[in-house]
């Protein structure tokens, strides 16, 4: 062992060290459906006219802290109710820690259902916080007397619902989010990450409860890589949230592109219709793929399947082997064995992937 290790293993706190980073697969050449990334880029024409905004950008200065252009077209774009408040993250998964770090950290408790988002227990941890779980009820929905239990058990000072559930696809039933936010003392986090697949969102109703805030991302609607998150909430919680936020979390060149992409919202609109038509398509055309032995509605952009228990392993390299990467479910949690997610893709993709997996599966 070196001396760095020693002083790392000594000093990096117990609860972290116990941790694996969260992996991500690298894709190579490979057709990538395992991250649930809008498939299209933008238009050659309105990438064009994107660089030239990028060129007024003043990179020698501070971005806007408070990002107030952007949230101004994020209220118009996203329905936010008069009188939220919002905070921007670099993804929703930097607001995920800042409620961990704001509301759950030093010994207090993060309650989520499981199977559910993995960065919830994982930012916990971070944060210094417990983590507790209960189940999902039948067809993965939101099973609220267990709820209801773990509320009780665990008196948690956030509670996450997904909505809809990563990495089970459904979405929740909005009475029973209600209810488990009446039922719960310390703050819901409603999760929408999903929301541009779903049919029904909490957010109109977020100022109803004194405990709920809702996120959102732009990262599933084609703007991934630019790493825009967004909280809505009542203004009590937003500005307490904003003393743990970073000054500068969202760079000025992701600011000026959300802003421009924001501008040219029938862009993004056309790519998510098609997914959501490519969904639906996948959907009627996996079940029939000899091997698959279950699948389950979705409300997001991405479909959950199984396969004969000890085969997803096997079909998961099968897909690599013919160029094609998606995510592996099992192992992550009991319900989910011989479980694989894949991104809906274009056409195209869809169609290869229909291809390889029905070849792996016969191998
Ligand atoms: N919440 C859920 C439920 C997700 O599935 C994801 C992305 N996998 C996120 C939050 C984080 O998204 P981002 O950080 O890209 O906004």
């Amino acid at each position: 062992m070196s001396e760095a290790e020693r002083r790392a293993a000594r000093w990096v706190r117990p609860e972290v060290q116990a941790l694996q980073a969260y992996q991500v697969a690298e894709p190579g050449d490979a057709i990538k459906l395992d991250a649930m990334e809008c498939p299209w880029p933008w238009p050659g024409a309105l990438v064009e006219q994107w660089l030239e905004r990028l060129r007024g950008v003043a990179v020698h200065r501070y971005p806007d802290p408070g990002a107030g252009r952007l949230k101004g077209q994020l209220r118009e774009a996203m329905g936010v109710p008069d009188g939220a408040g919002l905070i921007l993250g670099n993804g929703s998964d930097e607001l995920i820690q800042l409620l961990n770090l704001a509301v759950a950290a030093g010994g207090r408790t993060v309650l989520a259902p499981a199977p559910s988002f993995a960065m919830y227990r994982l930012l916990a941890a971070a944060a210094g916080a417990e983590y507790a779980e209960f189940p999902l009820g039948e067809a993965f929905g939101l099973d609220t007397a267990a709820a209801r239990a773990a509320l009780e058990a665990h008196a948690p000072a956030v509670t996450y619902l997904a909505h809809p559930n990563n990495p089970t696809g459904n979405g929740l039933d909005l009475e029973a989010v209600a209810a488990v936010a009446e039922a719960a003392d310390g703050l819901v986090v409603v999760d929408e990450a999903y929301y541009a697949y779903a049919e029904a969102s909490f957010l109109p109703r977020v100022l109803e409860h004194p405990n709920v805030v809702v996120l959102r991302t732009l990262s599933k609607v084609g703007l991934a890589g630019l790493r825009v998150g967004v909280l809505a909430g009542h203004p009590a919680w937003v500005r307490e949230l904003e003393k743990c936020r970073l000054p500068y979390n969202l760079g000025s060149l992701a600011q000026a592109s959300a802003e421009f992409a924001l501008e040219h919202r029938a862009a993004l609109d056309t790519a998510v219709a098609r997914v959501r038509a490519e969904r639906e398509r996948l959907a009627a055309e996996l079940p029939r793929v000899p091997g698959v032995e279950a699948t389950w509605p979705s409300e997001t952009n991405f479909l959950t399947f199984r396969v004969a228990a000890g085969r997803a392993q096997a079909v998961y390299e099968g897909l690599r082997a013919r160029g094609v990467l998606i995510k592996r479910l099992d192992g992550s949690h009991p319900r989910l064995a011989g479980c694989l997610r894949v991104t809906v893709g274009r056409p195209e993709e869809n169609d290869a992937f229909l291809a390889a997996l029905a070849a792996a599966l016969a191998a």
